[in-house]
This record gives C-alpha cells, sequence and structure tokens, in this order.
C-alpha cells in the first residue's frame, strides 16, 4: 500500500488512515530517534506500507529522494531496524551569472539561484565584503551550481562549487575543494574551522559514537550516531560552525531537537535539549548559543547529544577531519589551483555555452564525493 504526503498532513493522521494503531507509531519513531527521517517528510514523499498476515505493519518505507530509500523494518523481537539504501551519484553542474540590481538576495534569485544557494553564498563571502553597504547597481557574479544525479535523474540536491563577485576592479571568488571546505582563489580558507565541542567546558563522553553499536538487549544493530556529553541540564550549547537552522523540533525520543546546515557539506543536530533559542531559518554564527541542553524525549539522564554529517552520512565528531585548517595544504595546492583555472574560465566564459548541467571534467571536486554506503 503506497500513499503519497499531501500538503498539510501529519504523521498521525496517515497511518490512522491505514489502520496502522499508534503504539506502531510509536515503535517506529523510537527506531528514527538517531536518524528523525520521518521528521523531514515533504509533501510528494512516498511512504509504502507493507503488512504481514495477521495485518500489523512489517515494513514502511519512504523514498526520500530518488537515490535514497529508508526502510524499517519490523524484528522479531524489538523494535523496527532502520537502514537506509543509497543508489549511485554523480554531480553535474551550470553555471549562473547575475548582475547586482537591488540586493543581492533578489539579484541572486533573479539569475535563478535558489534562496538557500543565495543564503550559502552570503555566508562564504560575509567575511570579505558587506553585502547590504559594498555592492554597487551594476556589480557582476557569477557561481558554479552543482546538482547530485542518480542515472539522468536530480535527486533534488544541490550544492554551490563556486562563487565569483565582480566588484569594481577586485573579485570575490569561493571555491569547494575536495575536503567538503571553501577556499579562495590563493587557497586561503574562507570560512572560519569549526569548534570541535559544543559546549564551552569539555564534559565527560557518556556514549561514544559507534556505527556498530548492539543494542544491550536484543543485540540487534543500534547504530549511536553521535556522542553523548554528560552536560547537566541547562549548559548553554553552542553552534560548532558558522549556518543556518535548518530544522527544529520536538521528537518523544530525540527530545527537543536544533539541526544546522553549516557551508558545504556539514550539518551538526544536537538533541534531548531544554530550550531552544534560535528559530527555522535564523543564521548562527560559530559559537554561538543555539540551546539549553536538558533531558527531553527518552533518555536515562540528562546529556547531550551532539551529531555531525558530512553529505548525510555521520561520522564522529571528536575525531572527524573537520575543517580546521586555514589553508589548502602545501601537497595539493597545486592540483587546487589548476581546478580553480578551470572552473574560472568556465564561469567567465560567455554564456551561450553553458546553458545546461553538464558533468563536471574528472579533474574537479566531484570525485570524491559519490554516493555513501548505507
Ligand atoms: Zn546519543
Amino acid at each position: 500500500m503506497s500513499y503519497q504526503i499531501q500538503p498539510g498532513d501529519t504523521l498521525s493522521a496517515i497511518f490512522e488512515a491505514q489502520e496502522v494503531p499508534a503504539s506502531t507509531l510509536h515503535e517506529l519513531l523510537q527506531s528514527d530517534a538517531e536518524f528523525l527521517a520521518l521528521e523531514t517528510l515533504q509533501p510528494g514523499t512516498t511512504l509504502d506500507f507493507r503488512f504481514d498476515k495477521q495485518g500489523r505493519l512489517q515494513r514502511l518505507s519512504l523514498q526520500i529522494d530518488p537515490a535514497r530509500t529508508i526502510t524499517y523494518e519490523r524484528t522479531e523481537d524489538g523494535p523496527f531496524e532502520y537502514a537506509q539504501h543509497t543508489l549511485p551519484t554523480h554531480w553535474e553542474s551550470k553555471v549562473f551569472r547575475g548582475d547586482i540590481q537591488g540586493s543581492f538576495y533578489t539579484s541572486g534569485i533573479s539569475a535563478g539561484l535558489s534562496k538557500g544557494q543565495v543564503l550559502q553564498i552570503g555566508q562564504l563571502l560575509k567575511n570579505k565584503l558587506n553585502f547590504r553597504r559594498d555592492l554597487r547597481a551594476g556589480d557582476t557574479f557569477s557561481a558554479l551550481v552543482g546538482q547530485e544525479m542518480t542515472g539522468d535523474q536530480p535527486t533534488g540536491n544541490t550544492r554551490v562549487e563556486a562563487i565569483s563577485l565582480h566588484r569594481g576592479s577586485h573579485d570575490y571568488n569561493a571555491f569547494l575543494y575536495s575536503d567538503h571546505h571553501y577556499y579562495d582563489e590563493r587557497g586561503n580558507s574562507v570560512t572560519p574551522a569549526f569548534l570541535r565541542y559544543p559546549t564551552k567546558s569539555h564534559y565527560r563522553v557518556t556514549s561514544p559514537f559507534n556505527l556498530k553499536r548492539l543494542h544491550p538487549v536484543t543485540g540487534r544493530r543500534a547504530p549511536h550516531n553521535g556522542v553523548d556529553l554528560g552536560t547537566p541540564p541547562g549548559t548553554p550549547v553552542l553552534s560548532t560552525g558558522d549556518g543556518i537552522v535548518k530544522r527544529i523540533g520536538n521528537h518523544p525520543y530525540a527530545g527537543k531537537y536544533v539541526v544546522i546546515d553549516h557551508s558545504g557539506a556539514f550539518t551538526t543536530r544536537y538533541l534531548h535539549l531544554s530550550r531552544i533559542l534560535v528559530k527555522r531559518g535564523e543564521r548562527v554564527k560559530r559559537g554561538e548559543r543555539i540551546a539549553l541542553s536538558g533531558n527531553t524525549g527518552r533518555t536515562t539522564g540528562p546529556h547531550l547529544h551532539f551529531e555531525l554529517q558530512v553529505n548525510h552520512q555521520p561520522v564522529d565528531p571528536l575525531t572527524a577531519d573537520i575543517p580546521t585548517s586555514a589553508r589548502v595544504p602545501a601537497d595539493t595546492l597545486a592540483k587546487f589551483k589548476a581546478q580553480v583555472q578551470e572552473k574560472l574560465a568556465r564561469m567567465q566564459a560567455p554564456s551561450f555555452l553553458d546553458q545546461h548541467f553538464a558533468k563536471a571534467p574528472p579533474e574537479s571536486t566531484s570525485d570524491d564525493t559519490a554516493s555513501p554506503g548505507t
């Protein structure tokens, strides 16, 4: 039985219509607490329900985008088991050009960029110039934007691969490199390094990051996608990087939570909060207070669950290779600069040469971001 989500739908109403008991929905939410995939359902997403002979929900699958499907499979004795299935993906890119008429925001939108891309460009260049004060009518920009594809189908995921803003005789540039970080044409980082910890003091790790964790009771795989820090309730929680608040919410198992999108491929999540201090869509700075830690949702005691994802894949936030360096490493600088020249040439070429999304040349940054496993 398939159901396509309509605007205004709620999960509980959808489950009721499928005659799935509320207790089953709660079991699903429990399995989803580490992933929050059921929190992000968009109109158009298809939910597929499979029932066993007794009419119990056996398996729920949801297609997040054409490349990614998530399944929740009932286990004999325990909760549902979560799995993500990913098809191979690649990136194709296209140049968007425009000139400043009014604000950068309206100019970017009329050039065909999305709201999210314009905001991201603002984040990338905000340390170099003041968008409100410094830009004049007639200044120009070009952006190289990638869209993720599976086969010949766009997944809906996009990324800014390069931006070049020409103001008077100055160029302000940022280029995405294979470490998912942005640098200017000389290889200097354009965004500040990440903080390692989301709190001012460091607290004891009460449960480490572990993708292979086994559930202590059922013995089944129950990955821990973040670290638990033993923060006393009310501890200020800091955004570990500059970013935009993607989502806030209150989940029966994850509790009150905040999700922040950072420049490039990075996302951080903060769970079990007592109070949220930011709004959806708000810009936050590295080190800014976004919440107070707490004990909400299903926990065994007060703590902060902190998570870092690179391209939708969780990594250990305490050991991951996060952008902390200020420059492209010397041994790959020549390769980086060659890519910069190639991108600039494309962005400056006459616009009739670049009307469509095209596969990036093999030497570009898209190489190592091919589809992650499950
Ligand atoms: Zn946790």
